[in-house]
């Protein structure tokens, strides 16, 4: 059968009576050059267990088969449970399991599944919860590299260049950990339902050591998210606000010491200048 053929999938998805649900991001890919591509930029190989985050019926966790040992695919909806069972049935080197992803222990899934094999992330991801998932798959360290479809401005934002008005604290967090690159785009056409916005792939691979060092990690991020908790506000204003026993003057006075100006915005930071000003503010904590 093929799964992104748009006759096939509608009588496939009719005599399973289902319906798409926009609440769980269901956009499934209808042209099959898009699975096959993102599964061969993916690193699967025949010594990869590859985890999927939402197989749908299933177009991408068939491309991963054909590639990895294994496969193991995390669904929700358990009106796609049937659909998989029926397209799924000859690739026995792949298991469905029904649960969130968010509310799955991941470390404990890929020592279970993953033995002897390098556990690898490969997913089209609900762009709903996009954020959440990769923030879980940054803090998953079984997992070296992940491999994920998500809308193209989302991934822009994640891989934009550190000192850039395009970033924020969610971009310096992924780049903080992992290396992070725009592989491809993805157009709205090639989905049904059809989202608003074109999509990418991103791939992000685990950095041996974070990209910057820092002394208290999470002080570091408390100062990083600080810095963009009042998005319209400059960076004093945020810090001061965020953090209880930091006063704006000494942030002025940290910034100073590092050379940038008063009035500067969080978006304007690099890594190092984050790593530098929590080094400088570490004893208002
Ligand atoms: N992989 C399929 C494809 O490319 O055609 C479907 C991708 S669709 C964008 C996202 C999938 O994630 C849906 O099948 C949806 O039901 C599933 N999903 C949504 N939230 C989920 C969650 N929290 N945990 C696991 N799967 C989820």
């Amino acid at each position: 059968m093929n799964l992104c053929n748009y006759d096939e999938i509608r009588a496939l998805l009719g005599r399973h009576g289902f319906h798409f649900s926009k609440s769980l991001g269901q956009n499934f890919l209808i042209d099959p050059e898009v699975p096959y591509d993102i599964a061969a930029s993916s690193l699967a190989d025949e010594t990869c267990g590859v985890l999927e985050i939402g197989p749908g019926i299933g177009p991408l966790t068939e491309q991963l088969a054909k590639r990895a040992n294994k496969v193991v695919s995390i669904e929700l909806d358990s009106a796609l449970l049937p659909v998989l069972a029926e397209t799924m049935a000859s690739y026995p080197n792949v298991e469905i399991i029904h649960g969130d992803v968010l509310k799955i222990d991941l470390n404990a899934l890929a020592s279970d599944k993953f033995q002897g094999l390098t556990p690898i992330v490969c997913a089209n991801l609900p762009y709903n919860i996009t954020s959440p998932i990769l923030a879980k798959l940054v803090e998953t360290t079984a997992f070296e590299t992940f491999t994920v479809l998500i809308q193209r401005e989302v991934a822009q934002r994640i891989c934009a260049k550190q000192g850039d008005s395009d970033g924020g604290s969610f971009s310096l967090f992924m780049q903080y950990y992992m290396e992070t690159e725009v592989l491809f785009d993805v157009a709205p056409d090639r989905f049904l339902p059809a989202p608003k916005v074109t999509s990418s792939v991103l791939r992000c691979v685990r950095r041996k050591k974070p990209a910057v060092e820092v002394e208290d990690e999470a002080f570091f991020f408390k100062v990083m998210r600080g810095a963009f908790l009042l998005r319209r506000k400059t960076l004093c204003n945020s810090l001061a606000s965020a953090l209880p026993k930091v006063e704006k003057p000494h942030v002025a006075a940290a910034l100073a010491e590092l050379g940038l100006s008063e009035n500067i915005r969080g978006e304007r930071l690099t890594l190092q200048n984050f790593a530098d000003l929590a080094k400088i503010l570490a004893p208002y904590q």
